[in-house]
């Protein structure tokens, strides 16, 4: 379909649709026709699409200040920061345009960090089939399979290791190893959790070893778990966290976040043109605020209880594989019948729903999904999974 448009370069094959507009948990495209949402811009509109607060809030701002640049304070910089360190255990933020770009500030600031007080020791283990973003450092940092051999020469320094296998980490560390680096549940690999014992172990290494602990809360973060990070549930205490994607509620945003201890920058060190700008980060209040709101994230859990349970059914019904993962960010094993093309077969039905394995739908939607939006995805997910496979029973939704 690429070559509908041959002037945009053709990185994915796209649909021809275009959506015009959305609403919450709908999308509109050009003839009119209304989508069912749970794929939400890959987890970015975390309140849905076009939620008041955050419109009201671009709005008001784009009236007022853009951009004064990034070598000035302005409000919503300071005021976002404050909420994201008073509501975390991190004492500064830095903000950035995407979670790569996060990943590789994390990256910058653990290598200074280990120049100054580890001799030097630079080595980040990271994870078998984790995700870290598409700049050259967060791909070598990432462990799709074949990914370490592109656009070479790799940015070296990343030692890859099994998910969920504490003795391989502990195996892996040597004098130059300076962080460790993670998912705290893999999304992209197809909402893979890390266990707690796992994550318990991890931590009692990192402090052992001195080994800075970095966890890359972009997909995971802001509320999308059912908790404002996901760190809080695994009862684990990072040095340095990322964030991005539902951040901005689907403007870029994303952020780096540490301890004052490991915040070693010196001026020169890190920024950009566009870093911290109002706008988006009066986006970013908007959702913090929300976020905030008493009950608001008790209702993200009991939505995923709800989505977890419909799953639950439909997994019975056709014979399917498991569920997994927190809060709003869940998958279901398809088992022998192909994920990619159920989600194929859910798009004809006005249903967006990605496939990140061939074994696996994700499901993100928005953290405001009603439990009768829920019946809705069901309903037409039953009847994309019946037009998939011959033997599935027919269900009733
Ligand atoms: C999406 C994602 C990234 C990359 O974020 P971009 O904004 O696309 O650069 C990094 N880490 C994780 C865990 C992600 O899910």
């Amino acid at each position: 379909m690429s070559d509908l448009h041959p002037y945009i370069m053709p990185i994915i094959d796209r649909p021809s649709t275009i959506f015009v507009s959305g609403k919450g948990s709908w999308l509109e495209d050009e003839q009119g026709t209304l989508w069912l949402d749970f794929i939400q811009g890959w987890a970015v509109n975390s309140l849905g699409h076009c939620h008041p607060a955050v419109v009201s809030a671009l709005q008001k701002q784009a009236e007022s200040l853009l951009n004064p640049s990034p070598a000035f304070y302005n409000k919503a910089m300071i005021g976002l920061a404050q909420q994201l360190t008073a509501n975390s255990v991190f004492d500064e933020v830095f903000f950035t345009n995407s979670g790569a770009e996060a990943n590789e500030g994390a990256i910058k600031l653990a290598r200074k960090w280990g120049a100054i007080n580890r001799e030097g020791a630079y080595k980040i283990i990271t994870f078998e089939h984790g995700f870290h973003g598409r700049t050259l450092a967060t791909m070598a940092a990432t462990g799709k399979p074949g990914w370490d051999e592109l656009f070479p020469p790799v940015v070296s320094g990343f030692i890859k290791v099994p998910y969920n296998d504490i003795s391989a980490v502990e195996a892996a560390v040597d004098n130059d190893s300076l962080a460790i680096m993670l998912e705290l549940i893999q999304g992209e690999a197809g909402v893979i959790p890390a266990t707690a014992e796992f994550l318990h172990e991890l931590s009692r290494l990192a402090r052992k070893h001195g080994l800075l602990l970095i966890v890359d809360e972009v997909q995971t973060g802001m509320g999308r778990t059912g908790t404002l990070f996901a760190y809080e549930q695994f009862g684990i205490e990072p040095d340095i966290m990322t964030l991005g994607k539902g951040i901005g509620g689907g403007v870029p945003l994303a952020a780096l976040l540490t301890k004052k201890r490991f915040s070693c920058f010196e001026p020169g060190d890190q920024g950009g043109t566009f870093n911290g700008n109002p706008l988006v980060c009066a986006a970013g209040q908007a959702v913090i605020d929300t976020l905030l709101q008493p009950g608001f994230l008790d209702s993200v859990q009991r939505k995923s209880a709800y989505l977890s349970d419909r799953l639950g059914e439909i997994s019975q019904a056709f014979q399917l594989g498991k569920v997994r993962g927190k809060g709003l960010l869940l998958a279901l094993d398809t088992g022998q019948i192909s994920a990619p093309n159920i989600a194929a077969k859910a798009f004809k039905q006005g249903l967006l729903l990605n496939a990140p394995r061939p074994d696996t739908l994700r499901f993100m939607p928005a953290l405001t999904v009603s439990e009768h939006e829920i019946d809705q995805m069901i309903r037409r997910l039953c009847a994309s999974i019946e037009g998939s496979h011959s033997v599935g029973r027919k269900m009733d939704a």
